[in-house]
């Protein structure tokens, strides 16, 4: 049977497993060198000449992500927002980029700083309004409408294959972030998405120990030539011991990401009705305003992040992510360990997150215990 018909987790449990002719190794080698020989003939002996170029480690966790989301390439980088720069220094003076007015903040900076300081026009969209992103499209100037679902952090839920059809309409380019929406759930490039982007620090990785960025693209083309030419002269590329952390971590990834769609939707379930919450943030439950969108492009799966409006102020809402004990304290997503952030703190001075806010990455551990910790900090409100 060729691994091509395998089931996607096969893949992913199987993935890199090559087995070296000489050793029998099971899993890949880390190729460290910086620098690839010449034969006699002053021919390369492999296909490698230098490592900013191109590294044998990362060949089999790319290879791994264009089959999982089903597109022509995937290029890692070496972190989220590397690759997100990469794409955007693609665009030139005069050019016009679509964007989300609530979507992962430090991506949007940038937008911001690259369209003060480059003549990039930039519009941002209010997600939660059906015509909106239609209307923030500029005829014959906007080439990428950059969109991510769920919406970090308020998880509302944009509609891919509608997207893609008004991007195209106006010959745009539809991207999308697919951070806490991995290819075990949301495949977009077949929604017509024309890239998917990772954090592959987040779920694809999965553990919290690598910092990692992916595109995907649907076709190769000259925006997409463009981008690897810059991940090569900004040098932004992923070292070798993070690419193999990478495939490492992508093995367990349908395992993680289910367990971790599993506790969450318990949780949502639990404090959906809770005294001290005025209200639940997850697309996996049934009242959420985009749930049939969510259903339709989240086909296994809802993740682990969810928020929670807190029925209190700014401060008592902070004093309950510090009163967790079972949950950590800290910014990021997608590891096997909960996390919980207050996050408009965090953002900036931008931001329009509500103040009574809390959002939490759901790990991997027992239900149980998160719903139990989460009870005890918010019963002393
Ligand atoms: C973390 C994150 C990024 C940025 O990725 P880094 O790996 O931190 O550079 C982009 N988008 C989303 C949704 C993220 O969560």
């Amino acid at each position: 049977m060729s691994k091509q018909n395998h089931s996607l987790e096969t893949r992913l449990a199987q993935a890199g497993h090559t087995i070296d002719p000489n050793t029998g190794a099971v899993t890949p080698p880390i190729h460290l060198s910086t620098t690839y020989a010449r034969n006699e003939n002053y021919d390369l002996l492999g296909d490698f000449i230098y490592s900013r170029y191109q590294n044998p480690t990362f060949l089999p966790a790319e290879e791994l992500l264009t089959e999982l989301e089903g597109g022509a390439e995937a290029l890692l980088f070496a972190s989220g927002m590397a690759g997100i720069c990469a794409v955007f220094e693609t665009l030139s003076s005069g050019d016009h980029i679509v964007a989300p007015q609530v979507m992962y903040h430090g991506a949007q900076d940038w937008l911001r700083r690259i369209s003060k300081q480059r003549n990039i026009g930039l519009t941002l969209f209010d997600q939660s309004k059906p015509d909106a992103l239609r209307n923030a499209i500029v005829p014959g100037k906007t080439r990428i409408v950059w969109i991510e679902s769920p919406v970090n952090p308020t998880w509302d839920i944009i509609d891919i294959a509608e997207a893609a059809k008004t991007a195209h309409e106006f010959e745009a380019e539809l991207m999308v972030d697919c951070t806490v929406s991995p290819p075990v759930t949301t495949r977009a490039l077949s929604l017509g998405a024309d890239v998917v982007f990772h954090s592959a620090t987040k779920y694809l990785a999965g553990h919290s120990d690598v910092l990692a960025g992916a595109l995907i693209t649907r076709e190769l083309n000259d925006r997409w030539e463009n981008i690897k030419q810059v991940r090569k002269y900004t040098g932004a590329i992923i070292g070798p011991f993070q690419a193999w952390l990478l495939l490492r971590g992508m093995r367990t990834l349908a395992l993680r990401f289910e367990r971790a769609s599993e506790n969450a939707m318990k949780i949502a379930k639990h404090f959906e009705h809770h005294a001290a919450v005025e209200q639940v943030l997850y697309p996996g439950l049934e009242n959420h305003v985009n749930h049939s969108i969510a259903a339709k492009q989240m086909t296994n799966g809802f993740g682990g992040m969810l928020s929670m409006l807190i029925l209190a102020d700014e401060q008592k809402t902070q004093k309950i992510a510090t009163r967790l004990k079972c949950f950590i304290s800290a910014t990021s997503l997608g590891g096997v360990e909960s996390l919980v952030e207050h996050r408009a703190s965090v953002e900036g001075p931008h931001s329009i997150v509500p103040r009574n806010l809390l959002r939490f990455s759901i790990g991997i551990e027992s239900a149980s215990d998160l719903i139990a910790d989460l009870e005890q900090a918010l019963e002393k409100l």
